[in-house]
């Protein structure tokens, strides 16, 4: 599998509380001197397009509550050989910077909303934000971060209820809604708590909708599974990250917000690019540590690790 897409964390700062990712009560913010600032991501986003990375997506924490987010999606798209820069948002702050982020190379959203109801939303996030990521959504559609995708976690006891009326949006407007497998990233939030497979929640929609088709979607590199409900004007996609292991088709790296690139999601190595580039490597040293990620990339699966605790708001989903 040719490796050329990078994850960047920009920040592990966010403007929610999701329960499935960095709950009320729950998070440790790393101190903002380690996080990376926009010169060193500018350098280590154009020495790995040197290295063959093609698509970059800026996550976190929220990337939009980074200050200046703006400079740097237009200094990223400018990088040779970066044919695809995209960005994972909650949506809260998205409405009004949608335009210009588009007018200065981004190329699409993904957009993470849990719940079509105001109260069960709350309940996700900790914040009585829905109507904000619904005017992002539509804003996104307009402007033409598209396509828009959704990203919606299931979680047990929280939001089944809700997965009739995502799959309406997937009806009514051309996004395709995307059901995420809860993924544990602690010894203390228990799978058997809020883990549900997708096979259940297929059921649930075709008891509602009907028989799903399956579609292609784009290049299909990614791991989601698509869908359409009959005459609907976007589709559906199943992201089974637990009840499945696509680690062989696995094309991506991540960077989190303190300058580290983890190979696998699951593994606890890492490579320590801002200790290097801090410590004053030039770029051939960069380059060469990076040509040892891609070589190495496959030794790290899901299938050997044993990483019990992560942030994901570090990491970036
Ligand atoms: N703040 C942005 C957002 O909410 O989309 C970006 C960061 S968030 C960490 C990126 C992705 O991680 C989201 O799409 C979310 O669905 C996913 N994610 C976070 N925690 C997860 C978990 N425990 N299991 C599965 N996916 C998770």
């Amino acid at each position: 599998m040719r490796v050329d897409y990078l994850r960047v964390s920009v920040t592990d700062r966010c403007n929610l509380r999701c329960i499935y990712c960095n709950p009320l009560g729950g998070c440790d913010f790393i101190d903002r001197k380690e996080i990376l600032r926009f010169e060193e991501i500018h350098r280590l986003v154009r020495l790995f397009a040197e290295c063959g990375i093609r698509k970059v997506r800026l996550t976190g924490g929220e990337p939009l509550v980074r200050k200046n987010i703006i400079r740097l999606v237009r200094e990223l798209a400018g990088i040779s050989g970066i044919e695809e820069l995209s960005l994972t948002t909650n949506g809260v702050l998205l409405e009004p910077i949608a335009a210009e982020l588009k007018d200065t190379g981004l190329k699409r959203v993904n957009i993470s909303l849990g719940s079509a109801e105001r109260e069960c939303y709350r309940q996700i996030t900790g914040f009585d934000l829905l109507s904000k990521v619904t005017d992002g959504i539509y804003k996104a559609i307009e402007v033409g971060l598209t396509p828009v995708k959704i990203n919606s976690v299931v979680i047990k006891g929280i939001n089944i209820s809700q997965i009739p009326a995502l799959v309406e949006m997937s009806v009514r407007l051309p996004v395709l809604v995307r059901f995420i497998e809860y993924c544990p990233t602690s010894r203390y939030t228990s799978p058997a708590n809020y883990y549900v497979p997708n096979g259940k929640v297929r059921k649930i929609i075709e008891r509602k909708f009907g028989p799903l088709s399956s579609v292609v979607v784009g290049n299909a590199s990614g791991p989601a599974l698509y869908f359409k409900v009959e005459g609907s004007a976007g589709a559906i996609g199943f992201i089974s990250g637990r009840s499945s292991i696509f680690c062989q088709q696995c094309n991506r790296l991540r960077l989190t917000s303190d300058g580290k690139v983890k190979p696998c999601l699951y593994s606890s190595h890492c490579y320590d690019l801002k200790k290097l580039i801090r410590s004053g490597a030039n770029d051939e040293a960069v380059l060469d540590i990076m040509r040892r990620i891609l070589r190495e990339k496959n030794n790290y699966t899901r299938l050997n690790s044993s990483v019990r605790d992560f942030s994901m708001q570090n990491i970036g989903g």
